[in-house]
């Protein structure tokens, strides 16, 4: 963090993790374990785990060890009964399948949460929300509110490969527009959750196939680069890019960093270095506001002709920046370059991490603009 934050709160806020000891849910512990805004206060898994310690249902698989703090905290049952009032922030990495009627009852219940799941992603009332690219969707928060009769609410984070493929993207829409984009994607092994794909099948190989991965690639950018609407009876929605993705998944051998070979055809002419200076001289909100998580660059533009690499650049900067290399004209499209990102960091537990920071700076989670209650 650089100097001074806008939007601390006066004491930390209580938070917990849903799905707390999956390769996500390691994750959210390692990162909030000494967060400047942000005290863990519960943990949930599922049933099997419930009533274990979390030492004893985890096995850590991250680097530094399970932070202590954590390590005796008992798991609880993932429903609203079972979290402690005083937890007001929910982050949540449940899978997709179980997901959505959970985070629903969660949020009716008055908790308001961060999800890395894609059950809600879609939904027209719930941001789909990196703050470095759209902000001002947390102005969904009050027509979600509304429409469903919550207290709390579900504020969601992109796919792994749409965040790193989006926070390149901004700064290009924002300069030059967009007209189309093809993506092939080389995802890391721990993108699949714990235990994940088997070691027979990956080791020596490329799995040119993952479930779902291709459709949310080719919509979320376009929820995400879309604009806020205020419709006439005041609720707000929004209206997706125009411009079309085609995106193609593929699992690779590498543990962590999805790596993502990107062609675009720009809205506008634009030159090589116009193209490069967007790119790396890019801020957005979470630089402005200097929020904990806010990566500085926002994007790391590589001038080195074989990176980015997964092994080498992955933790820069944390885990938390978008990684930009190997930038060139492209004979079918105008431009063509890789990028890379980490997926569990900014590609999910990161990212949902800054999507509070952000909720918290804008008020919505100290009895500002939302309607949780105000810090005691
Ligand atoms: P994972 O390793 O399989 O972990 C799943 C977690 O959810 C575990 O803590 C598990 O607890 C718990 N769980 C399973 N079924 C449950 C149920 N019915 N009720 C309550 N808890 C349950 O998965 P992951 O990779 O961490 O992914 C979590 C979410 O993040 C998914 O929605 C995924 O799509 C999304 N995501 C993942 C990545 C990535 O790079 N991995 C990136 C972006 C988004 P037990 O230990 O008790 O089974």
């Amino acid at each position: 963090m650089n100097g001074q934050s806008t939007g601390s709160p006066a004491n930390k806020i209580k938070v917990g993790i849903l799905g707390a000891t999956g390769a996500v849910g390691q994750r959210f512990v390692q990162l909030l374990a000494d967060h400047p805004w942000f005290e863990i206060a519960a943990l949930t898994a599922s049933e099997r785990s419930a009533g274990k310690t979390y030492a004893v249902a985890c096995q850590w698989l991250l680097r530094g060890g399970m932070p202590g703090e954590v390590a005796a905290m008992e798991l609880l049952p993932t429903e609203a009964s079972a979290i402690p009032g005083e937890v007001r922030l929910l982050f949540s990495a449940l899978p997709g399948s179980s997901a959505g009627p959970v985070e629903e009852s969660l949020a009716a219940a008055g908790f308001g949460v961060c999800s890395n799941a894609s059950a809600h992603r879609p939904d027209p009332d719930v941001p789909l929300l990196i703050p470095d690219v759209n902000p001002d969707h947390t102005l969904l928060i009050p027509t979600q509110q509304a429409r469903r009769g919550w207290s709390g609410f579900i504020v969601t984070n992109p796919n792994c490969s749409s965040t790193h493929l989006v926070c390149a993207l901004k700064p290009l829409q924002d300069a030059f527009g967009l007209a189309a984009v093809s993506v092939v994607t080389m995802q890391a092994i721990s993108g699949a959750g714990y235990p994940g794909v088997a070691s027979l099948d990956i080791l020596d190989n490329v799995i040119p196939y993952i479930p779902g991965e291709e459709e949310k690639i080719e919509s979320e950018p376009r929820k995400l680069l879309g604009t806020l609407v205020t419709d006439a009876d005041g609720s707000r929605s929004v209206a997706m890019a125009e411009f079309k993705v085609s995106a193609q998944a593929n699992r690779v051998a590498v543990r962590n960093g999805h790596l993502e070979a990107v062609s675009v055809k720009l809205a506008r002419t634009a030159e090589l270095d116009d193209v490069a200076a967007a790119l790396a001289g890019y801020a957005g909100e979470p630089q402005r506001l200097n929020l904990p998580s806010a990566p500085y660059p926002a994007i790391i533009l590589h001038s080195a002709p074989d990176r980015p690499q997964p092994r080498l650049d992955r933790l820069a900067g944390g885990g938390m920046p978008t990684h930009v290399g190997r930038l060139r004209s492209d004979p079918i499209l105008d431009y063509k370059f890789l990028v890379l990102g980490h997926n569990t960091i900014r590609g999910a537990a990161g990212g949902a991490i800054l999507n509070a920071e952000l909720l918290c700076a804008q008020g919505y989670l100290t009895g500002g603009k939302g309607r949780l209650a105000p810090e005691s």
